[in-house]
């Protein structure tokens, strides 16, 4: 077997010497093109002091590139039938930690704390497309120390996660990466560089943590609460959609001076905000403003 993949020949070896199946359930579309994982590895800065996690590792082909490039990769893979591959494929590497399990379900700040001392870990991925938003989210919302996250998705979540309000792909994605962190688009990639070809295009997004957020806000949980309101009902007025959220319990006269004191016209929509207005409505409620007002009830 060649030592190294990512390139058709080496892959489709593995995969005929296992007979393995390719399963749909699991978003497995193996990189084929060494091109773009060299760019991948070059976008993640990954140095030998570096501890990255890899989420979902195929047969092995990032993370061999990962091994050579890193101090310590942790790979976290979901399917059994990978991980007898991956013992094979990665035998020659004495600085990977091979964890069979859902990502999902991984505490990564432990992964840090175990393998990083704490310090912020890279996170590297051709991510499974149908949990592409969860995964982000969990890497930011559980304070899991990252410095970067660099991960191939689908083309059209690498567009949502870089505009603002005006563009039809805006949404509670788009806030959360933004207020998260820099979100760099390092390459687009066809079809053909994946087996099997995915149906859509996908895209390389690198995404750099902030120390410190782009916008203040006091209560960040509730403020992604307002956010996540205001786009499950897009069409919908912002009043309407704060109003009928099950996750917020304000009235509706709270809803309509906030919306007031914020300075938009009460017929404003929650998908033309900025990440700065839903921060500053975040505090309008969270520091009491238009619920300390004495005609409210
Ligand atoms: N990294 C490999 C590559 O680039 O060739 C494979 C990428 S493939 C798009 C996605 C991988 O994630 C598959 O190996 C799949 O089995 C794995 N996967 C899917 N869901 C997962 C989960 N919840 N936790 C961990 N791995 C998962």
């Amino acid at each position: 077997m060649e030592h190294r993949l990512g390139n058709p020949q080496s892959t489709i070896a593995v995969i005929q010497k296992y007979n393995f199946v390719f399963q749909k359930k699991f978003g497995q579309n193996f990189l084929i093109d060494s091109h773009v994982l060299n760019k991948i590895i070059l976008a993640a800065g990954i140095t030998k002091e570096d501890m990255v996690v890899e989420i979902g590792p195929g047969i092995g082909t990032m993370t061999q590139y990962l091994a050579e490039a890193a101090r310590h990769v942790a790979a976290v893979e979901i399917d059994a039938n990978l991980i007898p591959i991956l013992k094979e494929t990665l035998q020659e590497y004495e600085n990977i930690t091979l964890i069979h399990d859902d990502i999902l379900k991984v505490d990564i700040c432990r992964l840090a704390e175990q393998y990083n001392e704490g310090r912020p870990i890279k996170v590297v991925a051709n991510l499974p497309y149908y949990i592409t938003t969860p995964i982000i989210m969990g890497l930011f919302e559980n304070q899991v120390p990252v410095d970067n996250i660099t991960v191939m998705v689908q083309k059209e979540v690498a567009d949502r996660m870089q505009v603002g309000p005006g563009s039809k792909d805006y949404g509670a994605l788009s806030l959360a990466v933004q207020y998260y962190a820099k979100p760099y688009l390092v390459a687009n990639v066809p079809p053909n560089c994946f087996l099997p070809r995915p149906k859509v295009g996908s895209a390389v997004i690198r995404l750099t943590r902030y120390a410190t957020p782009p916008v203040q806000v006091k209560d960040p949980a509730l403020m992604f609460r307002l956010i996540r309101a205001s786009f499950n009902q897009r069409r919908k007025t912002l009043q309407n959609g704060l109003n009928n959220s099950p996750e917020l319990s304000f009235t509706k006269k709270q809803i309509a001076l906030a919306i007031e004191t914020l300075g938009v016209p009460p017929t404003v929509r929650g998908e033309t905000l900025t990440l700065e207005q839903f921060a500053r409505l975040a505090d309008l409620f969270s520091a009491g403003e238009p619920v300390s007002s004495s005609d409210l009830t």
